[in-house]
């Protein structure tokens, strides 16, 4: 059975329309027996998102949360324009230890059509300004997984199966079996915008291990896969 240590996708109240602080997500993930989470914010991309002062205070606060638990700092950024650019200055970004981005509502890329948008997104994989995409199939904003995906697996970036939004189950098979056959590391998180779905994979794991798809390929199975992935400490 494969076991997955750490959510690395979790929003707090600094994301404007979450529930809970980082001390809270940090219990619950505790009382699940995860070694891992990742505080990761909607940056000021998305409307009532955290700004720049937030993200660049963001590694120290979860360094000095003393917790019997590993806190990661992290964005959930959105791209701007057609060059894959994103929302945070690049400086900023840098003290992050993970960073992400997705399609979202209200965005510039909501408005783009799946051409625009698909391009948008393989440039922020390519120029290597991202680490994960997260929820690249379910939304209203459509991309062409393609081009995604082989972007992704030539420039080492991840995709993550969301599940909190998990959208259809065939959506699901489909995604996970393209990820499979083309050697695709994905992350598996909850994207949780309240406490209590912190760590919920029980679904997840079920559908992993129904497809087959290669543990190897589930970064957030082991210390050392998340440690060598993303080029993280974790001592
Ligand atoms: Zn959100
Ligand atoms: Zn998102």
């Amino acid at each position: 059975m494969i076991e997955l240590i750490a959510d690395l996708h979790i929003h707090t109240v600094a994301s404007g329309h979450a529930a809970d602080t980082i001390r809270k997500n940090c219990e619950i993930a505790i009382k699940k027996d995860l070694k891992a989470i990742g505080i990761t914010d909607h940056g000021p991309g998305l409307p009532g998102g955290a700004g720049f002062v937030y993200f660049y205070t963001l590694p120290r606060i979860v360094a000095n949360i003393k917790m019997p638990i590993k806190i990661f700092s992290c964005v959930e950024e959105d791209i701007i324009n057609k060059k894959g650019e994103l929302s945070l200055e690049a400086g900023c970004r840098s003290r992050l230890e993970i960073v992400m981005a997705g399609c979202h509502p209200r965005t510039w890329i909501a408005r783009q059509n799946v051409k625009t948008r698909t391009k948008a997104v393989v440039n922020a994989i390519t120029k290597g300004y991202i680490k994960v995409l997260t929820h690249p199939y379910r939304t209203n904003n459509n991309i062409d997984l393609k081009p995604v995906l082989e972007a992704a697996a030539a420039s080492g970036t991840a995709l993550e199966l969301n599940t909190s939004k998990p959208g259809d189950r065939a959506a699901m098979l489909e995604f996970l079996e393209k990820c499979g056959n083309n050697r695709n590391p994905i992350i598996v998180s909850s994207d949780a915008h309240v406490a209590e779905e912190v760590g919920t994979f029980t679904e997840a794991v079920k559908l992993l291990e129904e497809t087959g798809f290669p543990e190897k390929l589930v970064v957030n199975r082991s210390r050392e896969s998340i440690k060598s992935f993303f080029g993280v400490k974790w001592d």
